[in-house]
């Protein structure tokens, strides 16, 4: 597979998060939204986590205020 990798801004107090994955978005244009769709959680005393789509694609979650610079990459941003 490939190391296409994608990241997640959460604002300050998200704890619970959809975003729809880049990666299956280009391969099924057309999918259904629901498909595309990762769900994670990051708990609010952690600035980084991971959570992966439904075919598996790595997604990447930052925290927003966290000393680590995120490139807001998210289409729900
Ligand atoms: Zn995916």
């Amino acid at each position: 597979m490939s190391s296409f990798e994608q990241t997640v801004v959460l604002l300050a107090r998200t704890a619970g998060f959809r975003v729809v994955c880049q990666a299956c978005a280009d391969l099924e244009p057309d999918g259904e939204v629901a498909a595309l769709t990762a769900e994670g959680s990051l708990r609010l005393e952690d600035d980084l986590g991971w959570t992966t789509c439904p075919r598996g694609h790595r997604i990447r979650v930052i925290r927003a205020g966290s000393p680590v610079r995120a490139e807001a990459t998210s289409p729900l941003w």
